[in-house]
């Protein structure tokens, strides 16, 4: 058992300890957080997953990958990491030979997910992914792949679906306290007035957009309120202020379901919208914001408040994706879930493109 990941999938971590001598528990107890290293080191990475990774319990920051060498002493420093555990690009796959590393976090531009978690799969590491998956339901497929075939986790960074407030409105489509779904609106976008033009948020050909920037919480959001997979879609897609907005500034689609539920979904980086509203056939409920990193909360038609929840967002999510690697568990947003909505995304452009034309999924 040359590394402690062979190690850890081949034998579980219980067993691990319970056979090693006494001497070694203390080693193996200190390393009993995964190793994760961040690749790409913008705004996501600086400013939400590096300190929540001072926060969480199973999993810790040991290594990064980056283009930016002037960033580098700025977060060995920060952060306490090693020099073995710093990587560019070009040199991403000889992490295979790092013991320290469990995981590599995919926080790029969308157009890079591909091929960095194939990257990064193929050197046997677990991938986290962030959304939206990929470009095309085509590179999510190959990234399914490349991860099953190196045997290693793929989890879609969608954080919503591991925010306690959240997951109480998902377990309301089972128990359906307001009795069955009939329609919902969910909306999510900020304004934007971004000054560097070349940002690959506003290129298409980047995975720039807010259909796939922030589109994709409102679709995942009536997914996953429903329980349900879309049946067919009508968008459209347009833009205010062309000169800015190559991409799509603003995104509005409509969603049929099974048993006739409806969704009315907006997105836009014209206007800061942030809202879900589930109507049922004896009442409502809603979350406003729904899926801000904190704060977000839920009311009832019948008064109930649903509160905030107090801990940190993204490192439960860290923590629940590292104990699926730990326990050999499904994770909770694995590569097919990310693939569902980018099927639905495909749809969305292509509708946009025809005339608002209806598709069928
Ligand atoms: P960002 O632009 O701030 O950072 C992107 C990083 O990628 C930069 O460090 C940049 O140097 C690097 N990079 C490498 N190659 C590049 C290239 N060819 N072009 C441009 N940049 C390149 O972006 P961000 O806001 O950190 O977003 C990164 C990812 O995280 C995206 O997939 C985004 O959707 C996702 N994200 C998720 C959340 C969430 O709440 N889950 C929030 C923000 C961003």
């Amino acid at each position: 058992m040359s590394n402690r990941r062979t190690f850890i999938k081949k034998a579980g971590l219980l067993t691990a300890i319970s056979v090693l001598p006494a001497c070694n528990l203390i080693s193996t107890n200190k390393k009993k957080k995964l190793g994760v290293a961040l690749v790409g080191l913008g705004y996501y990475s600086r400013d939400l997953l590096a300190p929540a990774l001072q926060l969480t319990e199973h999993c810790e920051l040991k290594g990064i990958v980056t283009g930016s060498p002037e960033k580098i002493p700025v977060w060995r420093q920060k952060y306490g990491i090693d020099e073995k555990n710093v990587y560019n690009y070009e040199n991403m796959h000889q992490i295979s030979n790092n013991d320290d590393i469990d995981i590599v976090y995919i926080v790029l531009p969308n157009a890079l997910h591909k091929k960095y978690t194939i990257i990064g799969a193929n050197a046997g590491k677990h991938v986290w992914c962030e959304k939206p998956m990929a470009m095309n339901v085509l590179e999510c497929q190959q990234m399914i792949e490349a991860c099953a075939k190196n045997k290693v986790q793929l989890t879609i960074g969608y954080r919503m679906q591991h925010e306690p407030v959240t997951q109480q409105i998902i377990k309301w489509r089972n128990s359906k306290p307001y009795g069955s779904i009939k329609s919902l609106y969910t909306e999510a976008g900020f304004y934007s007035n971004p000054n560097d033009l070349t940002n690959w948020r506003l290129h298409k050909e980047l995975g720039g957009g807010a259909m796939f920037d922030m589109g994709v919480y409102a679709l995942n959001a009536a997914r996953y309120v429903t329980g349900m997979e879309p049946i067919s879609v009508s968008a459209r897609q347009y833009s205010d202020r062309k000169s800015i907005f190559i991409a799509d500034e603003t995104t509005t689609f409509d969603l049929q379901f099974p048993e006739g539920i409806s969704a009315s979904c907006k997105t836009t980086f014209g206007a800061n919208i942030n809202t879900l509203k589930v109507d049922c056939e004896k009442g409502w409920y809603q979350l406003s914001p729904m899926q801000s990193y904190t704060g977000v909360q839920g009311t009832t038609s019948d008064g109930k408040i649903l509160s905030p929840f107090k801990g940190n967002q993204q490192a439960k999510q860290m923590d629940d994706n590292s104990l699926a690697i730990m326990r050999k568990t499904k994770p909770l947003v694995p590569g097919e879930e990310g693939m569902k909505d980018i099927k639905v995304v495909e749809a969305i452009f292509k509708s946009a493109a025809n005339n608002s034309q209806r598709i069928t999924l």
